[in-house]
Order: C-alpha cells, then sequence, then structure tokens
C-alpha cells in the first residue's frame, strides 16, 4: 500500500468511522460518494451498500472458491490480454476502478505483473497486430475509464492503426458509480474513434440507476455507443423477481439493453453472494413472462477452457 493511500484511509476513518474491518484489508473499501448517496440511509441490508461493504463473510473459504476462478492465467497471450474467445480479445488496461465491488471475480488478479497501463501496453498491442483473428479489442480492467483521457486516446490510436481490429468494446462500472467521469473530454474521444463503440456497462439494481446516470448514458449515446449492460446475481442485492424486473427496466429508461445476467464468479471472499443455479434457472424463466425479450438479459456462467460464456 501506498504511503498517500495509507494517509487517506485513516483521514476516511478518522473521520467518526469504525475501524477497518478485516475483510477490507486484502482489498479495500473504495465507494464513490454519489453512489453512497443513492443507499437508503440506515438500512443495513440495502442493495447498493453489500456491494462495496466489507463483511467479516469474506474470510470464509469454502471448497471450490479461488484466487483464480475464472483460469484467466491459462488465457494469457500477452502481459495484460486475456483471449479465451474466437475473434474477441481483452485488454486489462489498468488496474484500477472507481468502486470495489465485493464480488469481483478480479479482486485477486495479479495487476502489477500483467497490467499493461502505460509504456506496458507494447507488449499487448503487438500480439494484436500480430493476431490477424483478432477483430475486436475489449478493454477492460479494472475500470479502462479509470484512465485519463489522454492515456484512453494514446491507446485508441495505437490500436486504430491496427486494420484487423474492426469493433472496440469498453467493460465499464464509471457511467453507473461516478457519472461525472462522462464529461466533455471523454465524448470528444468517443466521437472521434474509427469505431462506434460498444460500451457494456455494470450495474445490478435499478437503485443504482438515477438521473445522473442517465444523463451520462444519454451522453454516450450521442456520442454513437450502443449501450449494453452486464450484472451478477447477487444474493441479496438482486435475487429476487421484482429486483430484476425493475433493474431491465431501469435500465430501458437510461437507453441500456440488459445483455448478461451473470452467476457469480467463485471468486475466495465472496461465497456469501452465491445463488444456486437452480434458483437462478428458476428466476430467470419466471423473468421471462414478466418482460419484453429485448429486455431479458442472458443467464450465463463461465467455465475455464469454454469456447464462450455459457447458457445456465
Ligand atoms: C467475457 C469475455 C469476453 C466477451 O465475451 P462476449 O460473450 O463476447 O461478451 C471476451 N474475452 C474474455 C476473456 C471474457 O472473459
Ligand atoms: S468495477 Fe468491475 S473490475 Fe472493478 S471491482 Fe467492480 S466488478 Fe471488479
Amino acid at each position: 500500500m501506498q504511503a498517500a493511500d495509507r494517509a487517506g484511509k485513516k483521514a476516511a476513518y478518522d473521520n467518526g468511522c469504525p475501524p477497518e474491518p478485516p475483510a477490507a484489508q486484502g482489498f479495500r473499501l473504495r465507494v464513490p460518494r454519489g453512489f453512497v448517496r443513492r443507499m437508503r440511509h440506515g438500512d443495513p441490508s440495502d442493495p447498493l451498500l453489500r456491494q462495496v461493504l466489507p463483511l467479516a463473510d469474506e474470510l470464509q473459504s469454502p471448497a471450490g472458491f479461488s484466487g483464480d476462478p475464472l483460469g484467466e492465467a491459462a488465457a494469457r497471450l500477452a502481459p495484460g490480454l486475456l483471449q479465451k474467445y474466437r475473434g474477441r480479445a481483452l485488454l486489462i488496461s489498468t488496474g484500477a476502478c472507481g468502486v470495489h465491488c465485493r464480488y469481483c471475480f478480479r479482486r485477486e488478479y495479479p495487476y502489477a505483473d500483467g497490467a499493461t497501463e502505460g509504456p506496458r501496453w507494447q507488449a499487448a498491442i503487438d500480439a494484436i497486430a500480430t493476431d490477424t483473428s483478432i477483430e475486436e479489442v475489449i478493454l477492460s480492467g479494472g475500470d479502462p475509464l479509470s484512465l485519463s483521457d489522454a492515456r484512453l486516446r494514446q491507446l485508441g490510436d495505437q490500436l486504430a492503426a491496427i486494420p484487423h481490429v474492426q469493433r472496440l468494446r469498453l467493460h465499464t462500472r464509471q457511467p453507473v458509480v461516478l457519472p461525472e467521469r462522462v464529461d466533455q473530454g471523454l465524448i470528444d474521444w468517443l466521437t472521434s474513434l474509427r469505431w462506434r463503440p460498444i460500451i457494456v456497462l455494470h450495474a445490478n439494481h435499478a437503485h443504482e440507476i438515477d438521473d445522473t446516470v442517465i444523463a451520462a448514458c444519454r451522453r454516450l449515446h450521442a456520442a454513437g455507443a450502443t449501450l449494453l449492460n452486464q450484472s451478477v446475481l447477487l444474493a441479496g442485492v438482486n435475487d429476487s423477481i421484482e429486483a430484476l424486473r425493475a433493474l431491465s427496466l431501469a435500465l430501458w429508461s437510461a437507453g441500456v439493453l440488459p445483455y448478461y445476467l451473470h452467476l457469480l464468479d467463485r471468486v475466495r471472499g465472496a461465497s456469501h453472494f452465491e445463488v444456486a443455479p437452480e434458483r437462478a434457472r428458476q428466476l430467470h424463466a419466471q423473468l421471462m413472462g414478466e418482460l419484453p425479450g429485448y429486455l431479458l438479459p442472458r443467464l450465463v456462467h463461465e467455465l475455464p477452457g469454454a469456447a464462450s460464456k455459457l447458457p445456465v
């Protein structure tokens, strides 16, 4: 941990807050104030609070939960570049996120030895340039919108110079947790790209989508982006018909289509969020009867070594 980080954290906890819980020591509490304002105050079971609050439950490590549940280490094409699926490569563009989601499957990802931020992108860019089967590059992380506009522009320019890259996709939670990130500089960059970007957001509950998020989505849409959302089925957050239905409708009001509903990846520290596959199937089947087809996310899970995400 950086000294500045430590000082910042100390200041945060001196601010009348309780001491840092042991669960937060490996993976710190991090959440933007705007996201906190969308929580119901005084409610310990608030679905937004549960996504970010370190709990003692994280210290359990039942069998089947590990540090790399998706076998990402085996999918490494170059430092910071993963390829599991035909035609698509995923670039870990940074390790930083605007929020720390307690269920994150990359909470133990070794960003330090794989991260490609800055000059270290070069090996990943070279690998993409060499492999003409890569049609789509997915900027992921971490959260690619944690990068500055200048960095994004640099990365976009390097990718634009590779003729066989036909699509650019961003996987980001930033427009949801920190909508002010969608500022004019970002819009200018998106508009200047040679592709119409696909932006896959990440919201798990309708309460995450307030007017500031809707406004950010409108700006992204106006910049030519296709907006999709992926969420994770999380016990105590969105594992009910009402919550899932409300999420799809809230996404629609922001101009975003639901894409995937993921089963939890079995990462160490997140077992208390798991919803059994049978229960997930029931919820999804019921949801199908409640919503038009275009508002129904695909229920999927990921198995190491599979050629795509798999329907449950
Ligand atoms: C999820 C994922 C993708 C994208 O899969 P789609 O089904 O195209 O959304 C690509 N690469 C990796 C490594 C992934 O984990
Ligand atoms: S924003 Fe995404 S990568 Fe970052 S902690 Fe949350 S789930 Fe993980």
